[in-house]
This record gives C-alpha cells, structure tokens and sequence, in this order.
C-alpha cells in the first residue's frame, strides 16, 4: 500500500499552529513510508470563507518547510484540490446513494424542521438532528419533487446495533446506531457538508492514512459508514489528541497565539517551531537512559518516529517551552548564520520596511534616529513597567503606563483587550481606514464603554508598548495582522483574566451596551 496523508485546512482564518502540527505528522507518515503528503483545500463552507486565507496557508506551511506533493497550487493527479472546485463531483457521488438507496431526498423546511423539534421539546421526546420524515416518501415521488428546493440525507442504520471504527491510537471506538441521526450530505445550494465532500476525496485521492484532530472523532462513524456504503476501502483513522492551553483547555486564542504567522512575525526560528511541534504528543527520540531527546530536526523524526507511540494526554502548547527550545537554536547558529537571521528578520522584507517610511521619516532628522522613533515595528513589546521587569517571577509587577486607563481593574482591561483582539481578527482587509471604521464606527460599542482616548491608548501601549507612536491605525496597518494579535495576547498575559462571574457580568454589559446602540439607531 502507499502511504498517502493529507492536510485539509478550511481557508476560515489565520493559518492555525494545529494546522502545523497535523502537516508535521502527515509529512513526516508519508515520508518515512516514501510515500506523498497532500494540501487540500476544504472551501465548500463559503459563510466562513475567508480572502486571503489560502495564500496564507501556502506561506506559514513553506515558512516551516512543510513542502506538500499534490495540492492546488501545484496540482497532481487527483486536482483539483480544492473543494470548492468538486461540487460537480459531490452531487454526482450524492446521487450515487440516492440511487443505491443509501440517502434520500429530504424536503423538510428549516422551520418545519424547527417546529418538531420544538414540539418534541415540549413532549419531552428525544430529537435528534433529523426525525427521518423523507425517509418514508416514495423514492419515484421524490424523485419527481427533484426540481423543488431539498437536501439529500444519508440513511444511517437504525437498529440496536453499533458502528466502529478502528482507531490507531485508540483502538475501535464504538458508537452505538440509536445515537446516530441522518446527516445532511448535499445542501440545498448544492454545495457538500463536510462528510461528503471529505469522504469523497479522501477516496479519489487514494488517502491511506487519515490523521487528523481529536475534534473529528464523533464524524468517524458518519464517515465509516459513508465509505462502507459506496464499497470503499476504509483508510486507517488516526486521531490525534488536542493541544492545550496550559490550563487544560483546547488551544485557544485568549490563552496563547494560535496563528503560525504570528511566531514566523514574533522571530522564532521554523526548525525551533518543528522541534516544538514534534514534541507534543511524540517527546523526541529514545535516548539510551530511557528519556527523550528534546531537540530534533525533522531527519531525527524521520528516522526515529513511531505515529503509533504517540500519547493521548493531551500535549500542552507552553510557549516558555517553546521559547527555550528557540532560545537552543538561536544559539547554535553560527555568528555568520545567526547575522542573515537577524537581516532577514529585519530587513529580510522590503516592502514591510517601505511601507513604515512615511510614518517614522516625518519624525526623524538622522538616521541614527531609526531606531528611536521606529523600534516597535521589529521588537516585541515588554508590557512591564520598564522599573519592574527584573523583578522575581511571582512577584507583582506595574504595567508599562496607558496600557490600563485610570480607574480601570485590570480584568476589566483584559476584557477590553479581548474584545478588541477578537474585532480586529474578525476583520478582512487590513487597512487604516477598515482599522478606523472597526475601532470608531458603530460595531466600536462592542469593545468597551471607555472613552475613545484611553480605548486608543491602550491599544497603543499594548502594540507599541509606548505612549507617542505615529498614526494608530496606520501603525496597525502597517504592523499587520499577526503581529497587531500577537501583541494583544502579549499584553492580555500580563494582565489577570477575569474570573467567571466577572467575566459573565462583562459579557452582559457589552451585550446590553449593543442592544442598546441597535434600539438607538432604530430609534433615530
Ligand atoms: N476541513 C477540516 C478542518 O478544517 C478537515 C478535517 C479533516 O482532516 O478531515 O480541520
């Protein structure tokens, strides 16, 4: 058999370091195996499509040398590889059940379907996501009704029995059938759900191994029974436990930077990142005493890699680990090595250095000034006051001044820093007058009820880690996305996040204070 793994990343988003991690251990399976490692593109979710988002997966994977064999952008013999150029595929491979008697039209509304599940609600029936009506039409009757709107469901079993199936990491993993419910394969636009559409092309493509996040274990058996309907040999499951916040808690923006662009803005080194990557779940190579090597290049995984000896508790994203493990690789550089680094960091882009010229020359009359008037477009931003930072770990320390306006707790400053995080990553293009419009125009009420001037300053300090900077959204602008989030993370880490209550009474605030805009605009 050939070992053929893939990616399938949704274009929803900054590229995700779990998106990293899947690409390491899928390249890693093939390789070892002298097999191929596929990029495909899941875009057939076009409510979360995102503009640029596929340019930014190609980059952060090349950024980390996860090269792929066959993928949209370099084709193979599977192509496309992008979902959203298959429909035609899906429908055809739809019907194919529908004629097997596999799936069945389904012309249920969304309100009739909300009314029986409101019904059984108040019945105190059990309701799962689909009461099977269509099942019992007559298929030549539905047949005609073809032309009126409908989905096409998949008829899942509904006897006592169970579906299984077999995990390599865990083992047969067993459903039974009354917990499952007929899924929608085709939707009414004519567009695949996400188990069509991944079925199908895990099949045309000739995957062999499906590794993918712990998240989809509850599509597996939907999935097995997908691929046993149209006589497809069943690829080997691998679902690989979630990273984690230190807390336990899946990965999570709030907790830790998820974008892969981010660390490659941030400086880290790709083959610290790798190193990292590896280890969750791995730990490294064997060494003699029965430990774990801890740092590793992707040769070291190529030989010493078992995907069958990873662990299932669930590995936790710590960025100090992470920076330690940079820290090693810095360090190794040779000085020649280690200066191309640091240029290529630097000045490595030269449209990022064009594009900060108008905002710092105005404010310069030597170049010696630079550095003065420009340091924060290249250098993270300690968020302690500068007296403290050398303070013991533990210790309390001041926070650099402006970045929690007066008379503000700091948890409510947390708050506000995430809810401005969470605007800006919602945000498409990237320019001043978006940034303005976000952080001044209507939405704004969302983030806070302080006054705009310390709204602003905060976020100021927070990206700049200074009170006097050149245009703020044209700092944002020109900082860019991952950077801007980063910094915001970076700033919401040396502040106590709010505890639950607090956080709930934060959350209704701002809800209240939205409602409050919408029936003003209204109003006026
Ligand atoms: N598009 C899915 C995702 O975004 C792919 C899941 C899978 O690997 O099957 O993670």
């Amino acid at each position: 058999m050939t070992v053929r793994t893939r990616i399938a990343p949704s274009p929803t988003g900054d590229p995700h370091v779990g998106t990293g991690y899947m690409g390491l251990v899928n390249m890693v399976l093939a390789r070892q195996h002298g097999g191929q490692f596929l990029l495909r593109i899941d875009d057939t979710d076009r409510t979360r499509y995102r503009a640029g988002s596929e340019q930014a997966v190609f980059d952060a994977l090349r950024w980390l040398g996860l090269e792929w064999d066959e993928g949209p952008d370099k084709g193979g013999p599977c192509g496309p590889y992008r979902q959203s150029e298959r429909t035609a595929i899906y429908l055809e491979h739809a019907l194919m059940l529908v004629k097997s008697g596999h799936a069945y039209r389904c012309f249920c509304t969304s309100d009739e379907l909300a009314a029986r599940r409101a019904e059984a609600l108040a019945e105190k029936r059990d309701f799962r996501g689909y009461d099977g009506r269509c099942r019992a039409l007559d298929p030549e009757d539905a047949e005609r009704r073809a032309g009126e709107p409908h989905v096409i469901r998949f008829k899942c079993p509904t006897d006592e029995g169970k579906t299984v199936i077999q995990d390599l990491l865990r083992g047969p993993i067993e459903t039974p059938n009354a917990e499952l419910d007929d899924k929608v394969l085709l939707k009414s636009d004519g567009f695949p759900t996400y188990h069509l559409a991944s079925v199908v092309d895990d099949h045309l493509f000739r995957i062999s191994h499906i590794i993918r996040a712990e998240e989809w274990i509850p599509s597996g058996p939907l999935h097995q029974l997908l691929f046993e309907a149209y006589g497809w040999d069943v690829p080997v499951f691998c679902h690989m436990p979630l990273i984690r916040n230190a807390d336990k808690s899946k990965i999570s923006k709030r907790k830790n930077p998820t974008s892969l662009l981010y660390y490659r803005d941030a400086g880290y080194l790709p083959q610290a990142l790798l190193n990292f990557l590896g280890l969750l779940g791995w730990g490294g190579p064997k060494t003699a005493d029965g430990g774990n090597q801890e740092i590793f290049s992707v040769d070291d995984m190529l030989q010493h890699f078992k995907l069958e000896t990873l662990s299932l508790g669930g590995p936790v994203f710590d960025l100090a680990k992470l920076r330690h493990v940079n820290a090693h690789y810095l360090r190794e550089l040779q000085p020649q090595a280690f200066a191309q680094q640091v240029r290529d960091y630097l000045v490595g882009d030269p449209a990022y250095l064009e594009a900060l010229v108008p905002l710092v020359s105005p404010r310069m009359e030597t170049l010696g000034q630079f550095l003065h008037v420009a340091d924060f477009f290249f250098s993270d931003v300690d968020h302690v006051h500068p007296d403290d930072r050398k303070l013991k770990p533990g210790s309390v320390k001041r926070l650099v001044e402006g970045l929690v306006p007066a008379g503000v707790e700091p948890e409510d400053a947390w708050f506000t820093l995430s809810q401005l995080s969470g605007a800006l990553e919602r945000l498409d293009a990237w320019t001043a007058a978006e940034l303005e419009q976000a952080l001044r125009g209507p939405g704004a009420v969302a983030l806070s009820d302080w006054k705009p001037r310390d709204l602003f300053m905060a976020l100021r300090v927070a990206i700049s880690g200074r009170k006097e900077t050149p245009g703020l959204f044209e700092c944002l602008e020109v900082l860019g996305k991952s950077r801007v989030l980063g910094r915001l993370a970076d700033a919401m880490r040396v502040l106590p996040a709010p505890g639950k209550k607090r956080l709930k009474k934060l959350e209704k605030a701002r809800d209240a204070r939205i409602a409050g805009a919408a029936t003003e605009a209204s109003d006026a």
